[in-house]
């Protein structure tokens, strides 16, 4: 079998995930924890520049009228082929930048994601695609320029919440084994509304 054969073999579109990622836990602002420390002073244009996240279009209208740099985003064990627990949104503080994601720190306890607890830190990002913001690892942020991910077939959603190669590694076990074999595309349920994404790498559009 050739390189080329290989290849193709391994592009034949299979089905990953395995169900729907419900957003539940939506809680209160009541809930919310003692104001940071900001909210006690004055507000300036200088401390504007130092809080990019609040004139980020993207998260306009999202932070709460008497905490300006608390929003509300998504947390998770993963996407539904690492953990059938449902996602949570939850209040986080946004505390600064971490590439094209954002730093915040967690304001509440989540009821069932085991992950993160209350007061960690996590970055997350904010797409116009996606309903709310949602948490990101560091490794899916490294890989995610590396792919294509399309909308998902039902809300649009373009990313992951899984780093792309640990979801192959998972799905596809034997894929890799052999170092002439690497996977082109593959197919995943979205993990906020269980419709299907298309996962494929730059190259292999038009092929
Ligand atoms: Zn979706």
């Amino acid at each position: 079998m050739s390189h080329n054969q290989l290849i193709l073999a391994l592009s034949v579109f299979a089905m990953v995930g395995c169900g729907n990622t419900e957003i539940n836990s939506v809680q209160s602002p009541s809930n919310q924890s003692a104001p940071t420390a900001e909210e006690s002073g004055p507000e300036s244009m200088t401390q504007d520049d130092k809080k990019p996240w609040r004139s980020d279009p993207v998260l306009a209208g999202r932070f709460h009228p008497e905490y300006p740099d608390d929003l509300q985003a998504i947390v998770h064990d993963g996407g539904p082929r690492f953990t059938d627990k449902p996602a949570e949104l939850i209040w986080v503080t946004v505390v600064g930048k971490h590439g094209k994601a954002y730093r915040g720190k967690i304001l509440n306890q989540p009821h069932g994601v085991e992950s993160v607890q209350q007061g960690d830190e996590i970055f997350f990002l904010a797409v116009a695609a996606a309903e709310h913001p949602f948490q990101v690892s560091d490794k899916y942020l490294t890989e995610r320029d590396d792919w294509v991910i399309k909308p998902c077939s039902k809300c649009g959603f373009a990313d992951l919440f899984d780093a792309p190669s640990d979801l192959v590694k998972k799905v596809f076990p034997n894929v890799g084994k052999n170092p002439n074999e690497e996977m082109e595309a593959f197919t995943s349920f979205c993990p906020m509304c269980g419709g299907v994404q298309v996962i494929h790498k730059p190259r292999f559009e038009g092929e």
